[in-house]
């Protein structure tokens, strides 16, 4: 219903602006991301009207089927699921920026694609901060040597990392992973590697958003917090499977 999610973005509001507060943080420094997989476009309408402003995706179909309602909006979105070489493509022509940027085979087929279209796109490195085989992502510890590779390819604008943290019931379970993006962009950092000065870390969901905002997050990837629950009984967390 309408109402709900009126409601609902108002106290995913007032948890962000309370987390900014606790850890002394601007608001205007955590951006929130509407995740919308499994949501119908009417729904995700209601969140737009109501001054949102970006959404991300799972899935090439999903964007294609809500284009229609969707690309009338004033809103950017995103791509935040396992991306396949052969969907580039398609994917390319919904959104300005891709979050699950995971190995080389993809920058180099979206560079191949974005010099075909003349264009540029913003993307985010994927990190398996959590190291669960259940998601996709690179190893922190080759993050440095990936972001040299990708380098050459100019058509991509690298503005940040982001990580699926890991989720459990006892909060001090998941701050490492949160910790983890936030020190992997220190390295970065020192690293010196030109161009990258301002890099964005996308984490938090609606299980640990306050713990990301803690450790760091600009943006907060956020969905059953807002539109309820997608399904019952069925592992969410297994990228595998989210194809
Ligand atoms: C679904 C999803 C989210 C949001 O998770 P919720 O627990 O529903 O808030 C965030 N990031 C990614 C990559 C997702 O697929």
């Amino acid at each position: 219903m309408k109402e709900d999610i009126i409601f609902n973005l108002k106290e995913v509001h007032d948890r962000i602006e309370k987390a900014c507060g606790i850890s002394g943080r601007n608001v205007t420094d955590v951006q929130l991301l509407l995740a919308t997989k499994t949501v119908p476009a009417e729904r995700i309408q209601i969140a737009f009207e109501a001054e949102e402003t970006l959404m991300g995706e799972n899935k090439m179909q999903e964007l294609r089927d809500k284009d229609s309602v969707l690309r009338n909006l004033n809103i950017e979105r995103h791509f935040i699921g396992h991306l396949q070489t052969n969907k580039v493509k398609d994917v390319l022509k919904y959104v300005t920026c891709i979050q699950s940027l995971d190995r080389l085979s993809l920058a180099e087929e979206l560079h191949k694609q974005l010099l075909k279209e003349n264009r540029t796109l913003d993307v985010f490195i994927q990190v398996n901060t959590s190291f669960e085989e259940s998601k996709f992502g690179l190893a922190p510890a080759d993050v440095i040597s990936f972001i040299r590779e990708i380098k050459k390819y100019e058509s991509l604008k690298i503005k940040g990392l982001m990580t699926i943290g890991l989720l459990d019931v006892e909060k001090e379970k998941m701050r490492p992973s949160l910790r983890l993006l936030r020190e992997i962009r220190d390295e970065i950092y020192e690293a010196k590697i030109e161009g990258l000065t301002n890099l964005k870390l996308s984490m938090g969901m609606s299980q640990d958003l306050e713990l990301a905002i803690a450790e760091g997050s600009n943006m907060v990837r956020v969905g059953t917090s807002i539109f309820g629950n997608r399904f019952l009984g069925k592992e969410i967390w297994n990228e595998n499977i989210a194809e």
